[in-house]
């Protein structure tokens, strides 16, 4: 569901909205731990649009020295995980310099922000609609979250950031382990993708040959895959080979294979880079390993023409010790023995490829996440350049495939590169994202 966080400051009437906006199904609201214990959430039905709602509320009885500190905390947490932040102040009360402070932390978030002035019935509200205006994010919708009254503008301001995540949602059915796994085979010419792909689909549908490069059509193939329970899942294969066919020259195939890799990467979500075994790794194929992550797809590399492999388990720790030393992004990435002659780790291969795309759709609810995150602060603090100590506060995902998170945090631009990751290796290890690449952005919440 698309995500609207209600921020402003206490007493505009931010839990009055939500109570209207969630209505009757308060059942379904949760108070998370940590970072978020002051807060709502909770399934919010407007005119037929759903969202979920939070409500940073909850601080209105504590200490008010440092009140600004914590709510600012929250309201950039809540707003950083939003689709849209929807900014209340009090009409009757006017614009007060609390409310100025709060202007100045939703400018430099990256969220849109919905103006609303609350409390906007009658005369009194009209001096306190002015000076919202001066807020800087245009003309204020104008509510009564008591009387239910604006509604239907609220609805029109908040549609068109509800909407689209809606239709996107919908989309890539993000959460549906059974949704077709769209897999790509990559790796370079004669590493087997025809006969790997022809294995799985138990046909000569390809062309395949000694020669390298040789002549083929078909870039995705939709197929029926049984696992190990008799379960039927389907798998979109996408295939490189069609592409290769416009090349006329050795040299030239070789260059056009990483090009070919990188256009069926777009079309995936798990990219497998087959390897001939018989010839190991090469920096060619590290290259390849390299972009699929940088392009934020989970990866698997599989050593092929397994039944020809020479001395295999030799083989299989020189090829992961190259990809270690290579590459630490590939530290850890699945690595698989298979033959699509024999069609032996075939099975296994598309197993991985379902997990893999598990951990690479996963999202770490926010008191699981937060509580990795003091651990991991608390084992190993970040160091303190000049005597001054980096402040690291709370961590966020903002999306997944690929997991992309938010660390906010002072002096987040000294943080060294180790310390980044030492984090997502941490995260990788125990929040169970495996060797899918993390994205990780640390932010200095700026007046
Ligand atoms: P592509 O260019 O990556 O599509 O590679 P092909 O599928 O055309 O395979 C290249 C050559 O390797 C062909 O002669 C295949 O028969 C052979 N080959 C592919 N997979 C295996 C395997 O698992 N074992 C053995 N022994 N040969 C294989």
């Amino acid at each position: 569901l698309p995500i609207v966080a209600i921020v402003g400051r206490p007493n505009v009437g931010k839990s009055t909205l939500f109570n209207r906006l969630v209505g009757k199904k308060l059942a379904l609201v949760d108070d998370r731990p940590g970072v978020t214990r002051d807060r709502r959430e909770g399934d919010a039905h407007l005119l037929g649009l759903d969202f979920r709602v939070i409500d940073t509320a909850g601080y209105e009885d504590e200490d008010p020295d440092t009140l600004p500190g914590r709510m600012r905390r929250q309201t950039e947490a809540a707003v950083a995980e939003a689709d849209v932040a929807l900014f209340l102040v009090d009409a009757r009360a006017g614009v007060v310099p609390l409310d100025e402070e709060i202007a100045r932390w939703l400018r430099s978030s990256d969220t849109p922000i919905v103006l609303a002035a609350n409390k906007a019935e009658g005369r009194a509200a009209e001096q306190g609609i002015l000076e919202a205006l001066a807020l800087g994010f245009g003309d204020p919708v104008q509510l009564s979250a008591e009387h239910g009254e604006g509604v239907g503008d609220l609805f029109e301001a908040l549609l068109p950031y509800i909407d689209r995540e809606v239709e996107e949602e919908e989309d890539v059915d993000l959460d549906n382990p059974y949704a077709p796994l769209k897999l790509a085979i990559v790796g370079r010419p004669n590493a087997g993708k025809s006969t790997l792909i022809n294995r799985f689909l138990g046909q000569d549908r390809l062309i395949t040959g000694p020669e390298a490069g040789i002549t083929r059509d078909s870039i995705a193939i939709d197929w029926e895959w049984r696992d190990r329970d008799g379960e039927v899942r389907q798998v979109r294969l996408i295939d490189t080979a069609g592409m290769r066919k416009k090349a006329k020259v050795q040299d030239k195939l070789e260059k056009l294979s990483v090009a070919d890799a990188l256009r069926a990467v777009d079309f995936a979500e798990v990219v497998v880079l087959l390897l001939d075994a018989t010839l190991g790794l090469e920096a060619q194929d590290l290259r390849i390993a390299d972009r699929v992550l940088e392009e934020g797809r989970a990866l698997i590399i599989a050593l092929n023409k397994w039944d020809v492999a020479e001395n295999p388990s030799s083989l299989f720790n020189g090829v992961r010790k190259a990809l270690e030393d290579g590459l630490s992004q590939v530290k850890g990435v699945p690595l698989l023995a298979v033959s699509a002659a024999t069609g032996k780790g075939l099975d296994t291969l598309i197993e991985a490829g379902f997990e893999t795309r598990a951990a690479w759709s996963k999202r770490v609810p926010t008191g699981e996440l937060n509580r990795w995150f003091e651990r991991a602060v608390d084992a190993n603090p970040p160091p303190a350049p000049g005597g001054k100590r980096i402040k690291l506060r709370y961590v966020t995902q903002i999306k997944s495939r690929p997991p992309s998170f938010v660390i906010f945090g002072t002096r987040v631009d000294q943080l060294p590169a180790s310390y980044e990751r030492y984090l997502v290796n941490s995260m990788r290890r125990e929040l169970g994202f495996g060797a899918v690449p993390v994205r990780l952005t640390l932010r200095a919440p700026k007046n």
